[in-house]
Formats: C-alpha cells, structure tokens, sequence
C-alpha cells in the first residue's frame, strides 16, 4: 500500500498538463500488448507498467486547464474515505453486511433531505449516479402513476406503460430517455417542452403541453425539471414547474446533478428554491460536492414511495427480519459504502467550504462570459446560472458553415497537443466549444489564456482554409 501511494503521489506531482495528447491508436495497442495470462514478477514492475498502460495518458481533471465535463477534483478527506470503502469492503444493502455504514449513510440521506427543505417523511438512497438517480426516480413515478386516477386499475401494468408520458425540456439530461426506455415506456414517452432565451423550461408550455397529453387520452407521468443542464447549467424555473405539477397532479423530479452543490453554497442557494416542492431529487454528489466517482442520491418527499422498488429475498431481507436494510429502497444489490467519503468530507471540511468552492467556479464562468461576451473573436450563447460557457470562435467575417468546421478543428488541435482539455457540443445545429468549470484553482488567467490558444489556432486553421480555398 505504501508503496502504491508513494508512486500515485510522485506521478500526481510530476503531472503538469491535463492530457499527454495522446491518439486513441497508441494507447490501444499499448493496452492490448500486455499478456493478462502471465504476471509480471514484482511490484515494481506492475508500477511501471500502470504508468505506460494508464497515468502517463491519463485525464487529470485536478489541473487547471481541463476544462471539459462535469468532472472535478476530488477533496482529500473523500480519498482517505476510499481507502476505508475499498479496504473494510462494507456492502450497504444488508445490515448483517454493513452495521454502521447503514446509519451513515441514512444520517446523509436526512442532512441532503433536510438541505433541500424536505421533513422527516424524506428517505432515499445513494447510487452510482445522476443516471441511476433519475432512473429510481421515474421507476417510482411510474408506480405512482399507474396508482392515480389517470390509470384504468382493471388494465394491466404492462398495457398502460405505453400511455404513460414524461415532460422534460429540450435541454434536460439524456438518462431521461434512457430511462424511459429502460421503464418499458417506448420511443416516444419523452414530451419535449421548449426553453426561454436562458435556456429554461418554459412553465406555460409545460402546462399546455400536459392538458394535450392528458385530453389525448395518455397518463402524465413525471416533469422533470433540471436544476442545471449538462450544458449550459440553466435552472428550470422550480417554482412556476412545481406550480404546473400541483394543478395537473404530475409527479416532479427535480434532476440537480450538476446544481446539487448549490444546497451548500453560502451565497446561491436561492437559485435552486422550489427544490423543495419536488416529489424526488438527484444530487450528484460527484460533481459539485467534489467527491470521486461514484457518489450520488435519490431523494424522495414521501420515503414510503420507495415501497416501489423493494423486493423480498429469503436469503437477504426477508419480509419477516424487520432489520434496517438498506437494499429495499436501492435499485442495486451489493452496493460500495460511497456515503463515507461525503462523510469524512463533511467533518473535516465542513458543508461550508465546499460550497464555496462550488461559488467559486460559478463566479469564474460569470468573469470568463465577460471575457467571451467583449471579445470580438467570439460568440457565447448564453449567461450561465452555473459555471459552464458554450461559445465559439468565429470572427466577425467568418460564415457559419466555416465556423463550424473551425470549432471542432481547434477543439481536437489541443486534445492533441494535451495542455487544454475542452469540449465540445451542438446548439441549433451548429457546432461549440464548452468549458465546464470545476476547479476552483483554475484561474481567470488560465481561461484568459486557454482563449488565446483557441484564437491563435483557430486564426491559423482559418489561413489554411482560406489557402486551400485559392
Ligand atoms: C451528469 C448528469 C446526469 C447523469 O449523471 P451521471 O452521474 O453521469 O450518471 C444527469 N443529469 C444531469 C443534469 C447531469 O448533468
């Protein structure tokens, strides 16, 4: 173990860009040239190899410069937690298999419940993401649906699945639609409703949209409202959402993957209120609570909506055994203790200091819109809520066709070259760039510079286009 650590320690220290540029090509074949069925003769040697298989051409989301997904850097009280979550090997679905993990992990489920606003009815479980998150959540919905009035009781489950309908709007995660194909609701089950210029569900289509659902004979099932999209870290108007729920009847899944952090933020916790109107919650604890992956929450209003995904094994949790297990309201069987690193990070560090972080990296993408928004090389297309920037190079005289030949060009220019990692996306058809801040050591310096290396190689692919062109 010693030794183990002495090696990420010193590899960590020696990092000093996010990626080494690497092509998928030569990673491949160095992967696929080690013989799994002959070991290697001693620790040294496993080292060496992980570096040349692994870290040499890994992504380090903690340097300043990667500035892509929703990854962050992770606090060091949550990797001491690791060590303790990997080694003792607590497995959270039983009692008989985890004792006091199973009361830290609920103790955490009630400070996040109690954060959003919910009472002492809330429950909920941890899981392995904002996707699992989301897919509990619909999966109950789904049961309380069937159970409404909208539901003919004499028809069967599996005859009513394809009436049922989510609304969720065109910027919301894609786990929605996965999920929705995983719950048996077909292709179509997802109702887009359209945002505002800031990019946020509109409450008065929501609203127009669900009367059509249910006038056209089909069940609302669930709104999801996002408190803070994947790209561009808009928030659902919760209030106005949650109003439109209560007069329908419609379940409200609030999925704040990405915005969770703000229930511990000092200064934006107002951005998120109507949270607690919602029926169920993902917190995605990996993203804005800074933790490693995986670390995430389904959160219910009502814990006793949870009844939709137990099940009663004889072996495990039988209905007779009346133990605390926490596996009847998890949609996973063995589960890892994922709950103590939230844990250690709160008694060491406090809620308090990670909410500044999260503050932190949301009043950097505010200085880098400035930045993007006075800068006639390039264009932004909106003022994010969080801390994520969708722009583009595209000076003044350059046609839309080019610049979105330009973008991703740039974009895969500075893959390559590894001191920059961004990325990349479609609005209206047309191709981005997007930072998603996270680090709160990034730097208005770094971004200041990042947007001159896509300047500088944006202006010179835009000469080579032009040249070509002659
Ligand atoms: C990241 C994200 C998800 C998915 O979460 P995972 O932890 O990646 O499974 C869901 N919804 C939103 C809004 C997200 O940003």
């Amino acid at each position: 173990m010693g030794r183990g650590l002495d090696a990420l320690i010193s590899h960590v220290a020696s990092v000093s860009q996010p990626f080494s540029g690497a092509g998928v090509h030569g990673v491949s074949e160095r992967v696929a040239g080690v013989d799994l069925d002959r070991p290697l003769e001693d620790l040294d040697a496993v080292l060496d190899e992980l570096r040349d298989v692994y870290l040499d051409d890994a992504v380090w989301f903690h340097e300043p410069r990667y500035l892509a997904h929703l990854n962050c850097p992770v606090v060091i009280p949550a990797l001491v937690a690791e060590l303790f979550v990997s080694a003792v090997n607590s497995s959270l679905d039983t009692w008989d298999q985890s004792a006091g993990g199973t009361f830290v992990e609920r103790r955490l489920v009630d400070w996040a419940a109690g954060r959003i606003g919910f009472d002492g009815n809330a429950d909920g479980v941890f899981t392995s993401g904002g996707t699992q998150s989301n897919l509990q959540a619909l999966l109950i919905a789904r049961g309380q649906a069937y159970l409404s009035g909208d539901a003919d009781p004499a028809e069967p489950l599996g005859q009513t699945l394809g009436r049922f309908r989510i609304f969720a709007s065109c910027d919301s995660h894609f786990s929605v639609q996965k999920s929705a194909n995983v719950l048996g609701l077909g292709l179509d089950a997802v109702v887009t409703i359209p945002t505002d210029e800031r990019r946020r569900m509109d409450p008065w289509l929501l609203d127009q949209e669900i009367a059509r659902v249910r006038a056209a004979g089909l069940i609302p099932m669930a709104v999801v409202a996002t408190a803070g999209t994947t790209d561009f870290g808009s928030i659902d108007p919760l209030n106005r959402v949650a109003d439109v729920c209560a007069e329908h009847g419609v379940w409200l899944h609030v999925d704040a993957a990405y915005g969770g952090g703000l229930l511990v933020s000092t200064r934006r916790r107002h951005l998120i209120d109507g949270i607690e109107r919602a029926d169920s919650v993902t917190i995605d604890f990996h993203k804005t609570f800074f933790q490693p992956v995986s670390s995430s929450a389904v959160i219910v209003r009502r814990g006793d909506d949870l009844r939709h995904v137990t099940y009663h094994a004889d072996y495990l949790n039988p209905r007779s055994a009346a133990l605390p297990n926490q596996v009847d309201k998890s949609l996973q069987t063995t589960r890892r203790f994922d709950a103590l690193k939230l844990w250690l990070t709160l008694r060491t560090m406090g809620a308090d200091a990670i909410g500044d972080y999260f503050d932190a990296v949301i009043d950097l993408a505010a200085v880098g819109h400035g930045l993007l928004r006075d800068d006639p090389d390039f264009e932004v297309v909106v003022a994010p809520a969080l801390s994520t920037l969708v722009f583009r190079f595209r000076p003044e005289e350059v046609p839309e066709g080019v610049a979105d030949e330009v973008n991703p060009r740039i974009r895969r220019t500075i893959a390559g070259r590894g001191d920059a990692v961004m990325a990349g996306t479609v609005v209206g058809g047309r191709a981005w760039l997007k930072f998603t801040l996270l680090n709160p050591e990034t730097t208005v310096g770094d971004v200041r510079s990042v947007l001159d290396l896509i300047r500088e190689i944006g202006r010179e692919l835009l000469d080579e286009l032009r040249t070509e062109v002659r």
